[in-house]
């Protein structure tokens, strides 16, 4: 039989739940696009229940119906336009006041709206109670209480959303918001011009039509224009003509005393449903942010908190790494010992186990990382931290808001360079995604691991934090450029968003740090695992190179001399042979060396390395940063491989130090790595996200040429110094 069906859009304030509600309903059944034509997120469900066919949106968040950003827009168009049957509006109860405006915004449109009152439990927690009958009876709507991250309520919101869908009674026309004399006069002329005749051709009623006239309301003109014909000018003649009169008769633009109007009649709801004990008068997030974005003490607590991120990362990250190395040489020499020389052993210890393993080691510290992203996510604190970093922003002609992106950026640039949509300005987009890649991702970090442990010891740790200190100047600089060329304008103006404080609940930590960390795992099984065998394929043929020396002979040479010594039994043969194993080690990685030399690796490499030479990076620092472009942990992975650094732990760290390779020059590659060309995921996330190659390209090129002139300046400079 054929089911009726019900579209049922949810609504709200951001980080009100609405995603969290559009999950419990849909579970996995839910579709995940973009709006036409924008990159903003859209998120559909279909679910048949209760007998119905239900398809579920989550909007965009929104505070209003007065569009700013493109989430606003999209928010708004949709209810509006597209007229869902009914509307869920999420309201963050312990922030009532604040969600009220859009609330009381749904209820002047004609569309059926439900309210559920979410964050029951925070509310409650911090001694706030809200009177749900007396909300319904004064707006007319009904209300649910639900509280999202435990599925408590949704069933019923659910139901009563169905009800309400098929209920064929009027919208309610009373208890809407009722403005002052004067407004009113000005709406109803205008109303009275519009008519039934064109209201019926609009979307919306002609009394919303008249009130958004009234402020001036873009979208609203357009659609005026549109569909009443030639009585457009004469409506908009006479809207223009109400706003100066209210102007002039207020004193200020006509769009602030409607919002002024409207939310004095929330100040009103409020009273009437809202009792609080003095348990929030004490508000604790209050208290937290005078001291957490305190002028004076905000900015050590914030490096504080970094700075222990960092630190954490690296030193509760070494003893799993340690584990995880040891498993990788153990599998890696049992292997060895089994398997009989053939070139599928080569491919499988030299290439797969040597590449991927090399990488997989450092899989701990970056879910280290991301669970500390997800901490000042969670807890509120990112949004502070953007809020501190606002005044440094504004030296690039950025606000606050772009930090979030750029913090995001160390743990991994894709999803950082997607949460720019969050930003209005669409110039403020570009230049937050062009700087975000000049922060350090995580992916970058094995190979700061391995060239500051290897030259720096003990210092290793301060080095790699002020290479992350170079990528934020660096950023900060760029930002100052391009703003003053390419991208110019001023910021667009904003309200920093302060979510209060929440204690974060275990379980969604883990779930963001393994949603994230996940995709480094995949990495690892896709892109890094077909890397290191390409990387092999090339260093390990051709097969028949001309040594330049008897690698073989030598090593006979080599077994004879220890043969006699051994049969003379004066010293322990077991010395004798440990000594004769450790000499034909020897050869043999000489020998290797060579063969990986005269390879398609090794030949590629010697090409390029009259680019690389002049920073101190030798060809096979060439390949791997070459190779880093699939994907940047592959730089560590190739130069395992190139090095043939799999048998011993500690392998590749041996072969660096005894290949040429100094502190300066090491320091020199890690800053090549720090600002050379985003991996490919990035590069496409640029694309993506700025809708054109002209940037990607640009991206691409300008990173690529900041990093040569760096790196050379601190080999160059280095070696002039220390001349
Ligand atoms: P959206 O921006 O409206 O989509 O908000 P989300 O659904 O992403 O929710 C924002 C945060 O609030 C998440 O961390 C949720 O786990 C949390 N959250 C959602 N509903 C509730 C609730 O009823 N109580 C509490 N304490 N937290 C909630
Ligand atoms: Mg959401």
């Amino acid at each position: 039989m054929h089911q009726k069906s019900f579209t049922i859009a949810l609504a709200g304030n951001p980080n009100s739940g609405k995603t969290t509600t559009f999950n419990n309903i849909t579970g996995t059944r839910q579709k995940v696009g973009n709006w036409p034509g924008v990159t903003v997120e859209k998120k559909e469900g279909k679910i048949s229940k209760f007998g119905y066919d239900l398809t579920i949106i989550d909007l965009p968040g929104t505070y209003s119906l007065t569009p700013f950003s493109i989430e606003e827009i999209i928010a708004r168009n949709f209810v509006l336009e597209e007229c869902p049957d009914v509307v869920i509006d999420i309201i963050d109860s312990s922030n009532l006041e604040r969600s009220l405006y859009l609330a009381t915004q749904l209820r002047e449109i004609d569309c059926k709206v439900i309210f559920a009152l979410n964050m029951a439990d925070l509310a409650k927690s911090r001694g706030i109670k809200i009177d749900a009958k007396k909300l319904s009876e004064l707006l007319n709507v009904p209300v649910i209480f639900t509280i999202g991250n435990k599925n408590e309520g949704i069933n019923n919101l659910l139901k009563e959303a169905v009800k309400l869908a098929k209920s064929s009674s009027e919208i309610p026309q009373e208890r809407k918001v009722r403005y002052n004399r004067d407004i009113e006069n000005s709406i109803s002329k205008v109303q009275s011009l519009i008519g039934l005749k064109i209201a019926e051709k609009l979307p919306y009623n002609s009394r919303w039509s008249a009130i958004k006239l009234l402020e001036d309301d873009e979208i609203v003109k357009k659609r005026i224009f549109e569909k009443a014909g030639d009585k457009a000018e004469k409506i908009l003649k006479e809207a223009l003509s109400q706003r100066s009169y209210l102007r002039d008769r207020f004193d200020d633009e006509p769009e602030i005393i409607m919002t002024d109007e409207r939310y004095g009649f929330i100040a009103g709801i409020i009273k009437e449903v809202h009792t609080t004990s003095i348990k929030e008068r004490i508000d604790i997030s209050r208290n937290i942010d005078l001291v957490l974005t305190n002028r004076f003490i905000g900015f050590p607590i914030f490096f504080i908190f970094i700075w222990a991120m960092f630190q954490i990362t690296f030193s509760f990250g070494a003893y799993p790494m340690e584990w995880i190395d040891t498993g990788v040489g153990f599998l890696s020499s049992t292997l060895d010992g089994l398997l009989p020389e053939s070139l599928f052993k080569d491919l499988l210890l030299n290439g797969i186990i040597a590449g991927v393993g090399s990488v997989i080691i450092f899989m701990p510290n970056i879910m280290i990382l991301f669970f500390c992203i997800a901490i000042f996510e969670d807890t509120g604190y990112m949004a502070r931290a953007a809020f501190l970093m606002d005044k440094i922003m504004h030296l690039i002609g950025l606000h606050g808001k772009s930090f979030i992106p750029m913090l995001m950026g160390f743990g991994c640039n894709v999803p950082a360079i997607i949460a720019a949509r969050t930003l209005e300005s669409e110039k403020d987009r570009i230049l937050t995604i062009l700087i975000t890649p000049f922060m350090s991702c995580s992916a970058k970090l094995p190979i700061y691991i391995v060239l500051a442990g290897t030259f720096f010891g003990v210092r290793a740790g301060s080095v790699i934090f002020s290479i992350y200190l170079v990528g934020i100047v660096l950023s900060i600089l760029t930002g100052r450029l391009f703003r003053s060329t390419l991208l110019k304008g001023a910021d667009a103006p904003f309200v920093m968003e302060l979510p209060p404080y929440r204690v974060p609940m275990l379980k969604s930590l883990l779930i963001h740090m393994w949603d994230r960390s996940k995709m480094f795992l995949k990495k690892m099984g896709g892109i890094i695992l077909i890397g290191s065998v390409v990387v092999w394929a090339f260093s390990a043929f051709p097969r028949n190179t001309e040594y330049s020396f008897d690698y073989n002979g030598e090593i006979e040479k080599v077994k004879a001399s220890y043969e006699t010594g051994i049969k003379a039994g004066n010293v322990d043969n077991k010395i004798l042979e440990k000594k004769k194993d450790a000499d034909i080690f020897e050869i043999t990685k000489a020998q290797r060396a060579e063969q990986v030399e005269k390879s398609y690796m090794g030949r590629m490499g010697k090409t390029i390395s009259p680019l690389f030479s002049p920073l101190g990076i030798d060809w096979r620092g060439g390949v791997a940063l070459l190779t880093g472009f699939v994907a940047k942990e592959i730089v560590v992975s190739t130069m395992a491989v190139l090095h043939a650094a799999e048998e011993e732990s500690d392998a590749l760290k041996n072969a660096l130090l005894s290949s040429g390779m100094t502190p300066l020059s090491a320091l020199s590659m890690m800053v090549f790595v720090l600002l050379y060309l985003p991996c490919l995921a990035t590069v496409a996330a640029i694309k993506r996200e700025t809708g054109s190659f002209k940037w990607m390209f640009f991206s691409i090129a300008y990173n690529t040429s900041v990093a040569w002139f760096a790196a050379f300046f601190v080999y160059q400079g280095g070696k002039f110094l220390g001349a």
